[in-house]
């Protein structure tokens, strides 16, 4: 067994870590301030391959398609700024269907438009929806028929990037009485006439990401643009789930990893009762707890992703991952405010948003609970 990353690991981690430390830590407090889309940041990420990383070197991309090399790029950017990461992982997000269920056509046509480096096009992944969220099979965008066409209708909410995408994945029923066997996704343009923005939320952390609702009203899809057979959506939406569990649980660790981080430096420097507080060990010992629970959840992240890579089965691995790093990330960011005492409530240290980012880790992708509802399946 071999813990340490491979040379070209370590550059893809000095590569990421460098954009965070350059790009998104110093524009991070801005961007979370004022809820604006972080487009300069992206365009500089797109132009050093940056964003469509993980898209294959055929198609356009940087050609990291190695899960566990994904896993250590990821890191470096939530350790840069998790809104940032999430508008840029949208990109990816949208990719990873097309990937999973695509053609070799369809594939060649997409893919490189999300990898152009010289034009940032976002991308948007559609499967929630108002009265389907964790019940995702429950979904009633509709995909009718319509000679060679089909006509999708419905609204889906909580979309990154949803309302500015170039490219969506839409995942709808193409038939309603089929249960998990009546869902199908397609790729849809941005431009097609019948989509339009819907409310862009205002959220707790993620500033930075773009979150809406959309609406497909009647929006005509050629047949050509189904991904993969009809019906069979369901099931590749699953596979594709699998392989962003361990994704979404190292961002918490890149999360989790900033706020240790700061408050360690930080309980070295602050003096109280004329010696710095991390020499308290109610200060010091939590900190060798987060250190530990943060190197816990980076191992079951990596053991998940070094499953997918070995094509086997990380079902299970990446819920436990997912479910740790999600609940771990918070345990470890309440510390780091913690250790700061009044300077951590304020937004003068970054630390209160980490805080306040590290809450959708446990979130997005399937909560906490539903990670579990597949474990127990498993176990
Ligand atoms: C910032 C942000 C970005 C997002 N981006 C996207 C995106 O790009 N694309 C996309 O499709 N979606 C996206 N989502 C949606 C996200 O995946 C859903 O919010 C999530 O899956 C939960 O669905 P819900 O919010 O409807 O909660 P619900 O499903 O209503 O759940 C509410 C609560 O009940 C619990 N619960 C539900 N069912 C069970 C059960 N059977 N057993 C135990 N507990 C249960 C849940 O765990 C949760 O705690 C995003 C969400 C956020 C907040």
């Amino acid at each position: 067994m071999d813990f340490s990353l491979t040379p070209e690991q370590e550059a893809l981690k000095e590569w990421a870590h460098g954009f965070a430390e350059r790009e998104m830590r110093p524009a991070a407090a801005e961007y979370d301030e004022r809820e604006e889309f972080p487009w300069e940041v992206l365009e500089k990420a797109a132009a050093i391959g940056l964003l469509a990383y993980s898209i294959p070197e055929e198609y356009g991309g940087s050609g990291v398609t190695s899960l566990v090399s994904n896993l250590v790029i990821a890191e470096e950017l939530f350790w840069g700024c998790a809104g940032i990461a999430t508008a840029m992982g949208g990109i990816g997000l949208a990719a990873l269907p097309i990937l999973e269920m695509g053609s070799e056509e369809q594939k060649r046509r997409w893919l490189p438009l999300l990898a152009d480096p010289n034009h940032v096009r976002l991308g948007a992944m559609c499967l929630t929806e108002p009265n389907a969220g964790s019940d995702v099979v429950n979904l009633s965008t509709r995909a009718v028929r319509d000679g060679s066409d089909y006509l999708i209708t419905g609204t889906k909410t909580f979309i990154t990037n949803g309302g500015i995408a170039d490219v969506y994945v839409v995942f709808a029923k193409t038939n309603p009485d089929a249960g998990y066997a009546g869902v199908s996704a397609f790729i849809v343009d941005g431009k097609s006439p019948g989509i339009s923005a819907g409310k862009k939320f205002k959220k707790l952390g993620l500033r930075a990401s773009h979150t809406a609702e959309v609406h497909f009203d009647q929006v005509r899809v050629p047949e050509e643009n189904r991904l993969g057979p009809e019906g069979m959506a369901f099931i590749g939406a699953m596979k594709m789930l699998e392989h962003s569990r361990p994704t979404v649980a190292i961002a918490a660790v890149g999360v989790a990893r900033a706020a240790y981080e700061f408050a360690l430096e930080y309980a070295k420097e602050r003096i109280q009762f004329g010696k710095p507080i991390y020499y308290n060990q109610a200060i010091s010992f939590p900190l060798a707890e987060m250190r530990t629970k943060i190197d816990a959840g980076r191992l079951l992240a990596y053991r998940a992703a070094w499953l997918a890579d070995q094509q086997k089965s990380c079902n299970l691995e990446g819920s436990m991952a997912k479910a740790f790093c999600g609940d771990m990330a918070m345990e470890v960011t309440t510390q780091a405010v913690q250790t700061l005492g009044g300077y951590g409530y304020m937004r003068d240290f970054p630390v209160e948003k980490w805080f306040r980012d590290a809450k959708i880790m446990s979130i997005y992708e399937g909560t906490t609970q539903i990670q579990k509802r597949v474990m127990t399946r498993l176990l």
